[in-house]
């Protein structure tokens, strides 16, 4: 998995540096950097229990996750703005997708609940983002997100998504002089 960096990156190259797809809203990038990172809330359970990756890369980390999660922002957010809440979700996936992984299962089940495969791409862009293997205590877990290989993992993110951020938010500002 990339970064909180890396997904909050990712995610604001889908939506738009600018602001929210609907009116003046404050409140848009604390929506947009939530939802780029709320399938990772699947560490909270484990955290609970001692056994931080004991549900990492899970359910919340599949197609589905992205249209429920995005769903519940339906009777709050006008339609333009949930279904940016879904694409944002997704661009958690595809980073995750583009990350290596060094503990079993590689990926994330990306077909949940039709098919229990793992998806993960045969060339990783991204470090992976180490938070301890399975089975470590929250200790070791703290240790290795504080690592850093970390540091430099977060480092690369920034060097691969940055420009493309930079070059995205620039087309967006042309095309909207027009
Ligand atoms: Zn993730």
């Amino acid at each position: 998995m990339p970064s909180p960096v890396g997904h909050s990156i990712l995610a604001f190259i889908v939506t738009g540096l600018r602001r929210a797809p609907y009116g003046r809203k404050r409140w848009w990038p604390v929506l947009v950097i939530f939802a780029a990172c709320a399938a990772d809330l699947d560490f909270l359970p484990g955290i609970l229990m001692g056994d931080p990756n004991r549900f990492h890369h899970g359910p919340s980390h599949s197609i589905t996750a992205a249209l429920v999660f995005a769903i519940a922002f339906a009777r709050a957010l006008p339609m333009r703005a949930v279904v940016g809440v879904f694409f944002i979700y997704l661009s958690h996936l595809l980073g995750d997708w583009l990350a290596a992984d060094t503990g079993a299962p590689f990926g994330i089940p990306l077909l949940w609940p039709f098919s229990s495969a793992y998806f993960i791409s045969p060339v990783p862009i991204f470090s992976n983002f180490e938070h301890g293997g399975a089975g470590a205590g929250l200790a070791d877990f703290i240790g290795q997100v504080f690592s850093g290989h970390n540091l430099l993992a977060i480092g690369l993110e920034i060097a691969v998504l940055g420009p493309v951020l930079w070059l995205v938010t620039r087309y967006r500002r042309r095309r909207s002089r027009r």
